[in-house]
């Protein structure tokens, strides 16, 4: 048989074996298969085992519509977007591939029959952390909500070796464990493809050379110290729809095994630690949400991926198309998930100019009109600048790109604004500092600007952007966040996903704004009923998880009072704690007419150099064990610090929950995507009037929302003159309050350890203003515990916070980056 004759028999049988059944006895042999032939284990082997060997059985049933998708993206002219971000918060896939596979039922029929529980199967899945907050999980959102969509988005990351750190308490301090997700040996649902692997360079020197072939001057990038970029790709697919789509995540590996020339040299150490290096790239995931350090390891890391994935692309396009780059721009988008990836700006014009001989005005053109910058945050610490002596090290070629753009930047702003030195120097890339500024590089490459919520984008233009926004105003537009309901509530809310069967269906698990339909049946006594009975099983659930982890016992018919998210100052779990105390001192005091009992949850990981941070989750331990330990105060008020949050947790919390705490500053949260989770799944939110906060309240209403603390204009006027001792003095409940914190009631044998935040609180430098909105809180808080004694009312609110929660769904985000800013068509295709 010939070589060609052989190949389509091969293909044939490959595409006869590829239609995977997906019938209980179908799944039940892959799985058997996987078990026994892959992973060399019997049955009843370690649930870890049992996972590996479904995933593979569910990866396989994936595979044939993979390619095809990724065919039918790749065969003619069709537009695509690349979504590339330093963050990728997947959690886990085994649920969620299953949902959307369709295939639940029967492979939750087939591991019964296998004397197994499906449940405790996809338990036994780590979560890829591979992120540290709402910024990385938005990106896994967005990729679901993308496939669902059919739309032609690839997402690009790095596979860090280590995630997100797992977190453990002990005598109340955060203590950091390394987080090795991929086990032993590979991720189950990742396939390396060593074929894609590309090339990139750090180090080194700029030299100019006069071309000799077209005589231009042109400059040579020599004598780097080069590393491997390997891809691993992670199936993303949609809702039922064949759809499958690609994260790729870029391994750093060294060039050669070894330095050859300095291994004979008898460098050994050398060579060995060489490559080491090379692998430090990809080694972890840096722990620190909406604060940057400047450190060269993570400058290296945003240039890793960045490079990488822009080579991936025009690579690509330069074989598909002979070199010829017209139409580049016109069939290309990035979407740079905030500036860590921003030198993807520097970096095509690079490519552009280096590796293709490109005219810089023509490379521009391209550049320019097809990038997309995210910004994600207001706060200063986050905005990352780059010393220019590290760059010039690191990366000297892009630095002089880098120097150009700013050149030619600055000629458009002096054309603007004749005259004005402090607009240049305001508007510089270059800072007076002498750094390199990378939210202003975004600006000036890319031809969308979006901020995250309604306030958010408004602060950008009026505020921190607002020079670039009279420059390009029609480059600014907004991006509301959401959450994709398919994980946040068909997969982790079991229940309530009957219950909407029952009554609507289940179209809103790919239009969300079905939901809407429910509240025909909010006086529906029926449904009212089982509404309630979804909610309180769900809390039964969260109630165990609490038990289990931190070993208090939540009583079901309390307040179940939440906040969980990063632990930093401007969310403000510390005005929580003051709400706590508050709590706890009224019992004390025999002030508990009308109560009600409530169980307050907080969660979230500090960034390991965040010592303010770490001393609030101290704080929250201590007052929750003296809170929980006091026969004086039983079931009136519990305490409970979950350890470890992450997406896996978040799933058992969010449906738990009866009242969502969102209480950052006015002005300071971008836009929040916890309280979307909740709000989905019938919680009421107690919030301020910020990030996409506004958008809940406005789509509830007051009566479905407790409303507190000052607006970002009057943070902002009150910022000149705040005098926490004014709210001190005028208030008794808050001078009980600090009374107990100040007495070391809560750290009796541990002197002075909170003295730190009792001084932050009460400075009047407090840039998070705590105290002023001390008395609007617990005023409010006392309004929820009263309407919590009405079940009736409650569970009305309830009803209608989810009803309401359509326009939250990342279906609706995606479907508005598409139509503003990407312009793609949807491929659906049937993958036969
Ligand atoms: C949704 C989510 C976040 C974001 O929460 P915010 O309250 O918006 O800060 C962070 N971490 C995890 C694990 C999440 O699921």
């Amino acid at each position: 048989m010939s070589t060609l004759e052989g190949f389509e028999k091969a293909k044939m049988i490959a595409e006869m074996q590829q239609l995977l059944g997906s019938e209980v006895k179908d799944l039940e042999e892959g799985f058997v298969h996987y078990l026994y032939n892959t992973l060399g284990r019997n049955v009843n082997s370690d649930a870890y085992y049992q996972f590996k060997a479904l995933s593979y059985t569910v990866r396989d049933r994936l595979m044939h519509h993979w390619k095809k998708t990724w065919h039918a993206y790749n065969e003619g002219d069709i537009k695509k977007a690349y979504y590339l971000s330093m963050e990728f918060l997947i959690g886990r896939s085994l649920t969620n591939n299953l949902l959307n596979l369709g295939v639940e039922t029967q492979t939750e029929k087939a591991m019964y029959d296998l004397g197994l529980s499906l449940e405790e199967i996809e338990d036994a899945e780590r979560d890829a952390g591979l992120g540290n907050g709402g910024l990385g999980r938005l990106a896994a959102c967005f990729m679901d909500s993308c496939a669902t969509l059919q739309l032609p988005v690839m997402g690009y990351g790095l596979r860090y070796e280590y995630g997100m750190f797992k977190q453990r308490i002990q005598e109340g301090f955060q203590i950091e464990e390394p987080d090795h997700w991929l086990g032993f040996g590979n991720y189950p649902w990742e396939i390396q493809r060593s074929e894609y692997t590309r090339v990139v360079r750090f180090g080194g020197q700029t030299r100019m050379f006069t071309d000799p072939h077209t005589s231009k001057l042109s400059s040579l990038w020599e004598n780097t110290s080069d590393v491997i970029a390997v891809p691993f790709d992670v199936p993303i697919p949609g809702f039922k729809n064949e759809t499958v789509n690609t994260l790729r995540l870029w391994s750093a590996a060294a060039v050669e095994d070894f330095d050859l020339t300095q291994f004979n040299a008898g460098s050994y150490f050398e060579a060995v630690s060489d490559k080491s290096a090379a692998e430090n790239i990809t080694m972890v995931l840096y722990p620190n949400d909406t604060s940057e350090n400047g450190k060269e390891l993570r400058l290296r890391q945003q240039y890793f991926l960045v490079s990488a994935s822009l080579q991936d692309v025009v690579c690509q396009w330069h074989h598909k198309y002979n070199g010829d780059f017209t139409n580049f721009a016109q069939y290309n988008v990035f979407q740079l998930n905030d500036t860590h990836p921003s030198l993807a700006v520097a970096e095509l014009m690079r490519i552009l100019l280096d590796d293709y001989f490109m005219e810089w005005t023509k490379a521009w053109e391209i550049v320019s009109s097809c990038m997309a910058y995210t910004n994600h945050t207001l706060l200063p610490e986050a905005l990352e600048r780059w010393s220019v002596p590290l760059f010039e090290k690191l990366l000297p070629r892009p630095l002089e790109i880098i120097y150009e753009i700013n050149h030619r930047f600055l000629k458009q702003v002096a054309m603007k604004w004749p005259g004005d030195q402090n607009k240049l120097r305001q508007m510089s890339i270059i800072d007076e500092h002498n750094h390199v500024c990378m939210a202003y590089l975004a600006i000036v490459g890319s031809f969308s600007v979006n901020g995250v919520a309604a306030l958010h984008s408004q602060l950008l233009k009026d505020g921190l952007f607002n020079d670039f926004y009279r420059l390009w105003p029609n480059r600014f537009n907004n991006k509301t966040n959401g959450v994709t309901q398919r994980r946040w509530m068909a997969s982790s809310n079991p229940g309530l996903r009957a219950l909407l069967k029952s009554k609507i269906g289940e179209e809103w698990i790919t239009d969300l704004s079905q939901l809407s339909k429910i509240e025909d049946f909010v006086h529906d006594k029926e449904f009212r009923r089982s509404w309630m009975k979804v909610k309180r099983e769900n809390k039964k659930r969260l109630a165990q998880l609490v038990k289990k982890t931190t070993g208090v016992d939540f009583p079901e018919d309390s307040l179940f009072d939440v906040q969980v998210k990063r632990i930093h100052e401007y969310k403000r779990q510390l005005l929580n704690v003051l709400h706590v105390i508050h709590l706890y001192s009224s019992i004390k005091r025999g002030q508990v007419d009308n109560w009600t009992n409530r169980c307050v949850i907080i969660g979230g990981k500090a960034a390991p150099g965040y010592a303010m941070a770490k001393n609030i989750i101290k704080l929250v331990n201590n007052v929750a064990d003296i809170v929980n330990n006091d026969p004086d105060v039983g079931n009136k008020l519990k305490v409970a610090f979950i350890p470890n949050y992450r997406v896996s947790a978040m799933e058992i919390i969010c449906p738990g929950t009866d009242v969502s705490e969102q209480i950052s500053t006015a002005g300071k949260e971008a836009s929040g995507t916890g309280n979307m989770k909740f709000m989905m799944n019938g919680a009421v939110t107690i919030g301020t009037l910020d990030g996409a906060n506004v958008e809940i309240l406005e789509a509830v209403g007051e009566e479905n929302f407790f409303l507190f603390g000052l607006k970002t204009p009057e943070v902002e006027e009150m910022r000149h003159h705040y005098n926490p001792h004014h709210f001190i003095d005028s208030d008794e409940d808050l001078r009980a309050v600090l009374g107990l914190l100040e007495s070391g009631h809560f750290n009796q044998f541990e002197p002075g350890i909170f003295n730190d935040i009792i001084s932050s609180i009460k400075s009047s430098n407090d840039p998070w203003m705590t105290l002023a909105d001390f008395r609007s809180y617990i005023d409010t808080q006392k309004a929820i515990g009263l309407a919590f004694q009405d079940h009736e009312r409650w569970n009305t609110m309830s009803i209608i916070n989810s009803a309401r929660s359509g326009v939250f769904s990342t279906d609706r985000t995606m479907m508005e980056y598409n139509r503003d800013i990407w312009k793609l068509t949807p491929i659906a295709h049937n993958a036969k």
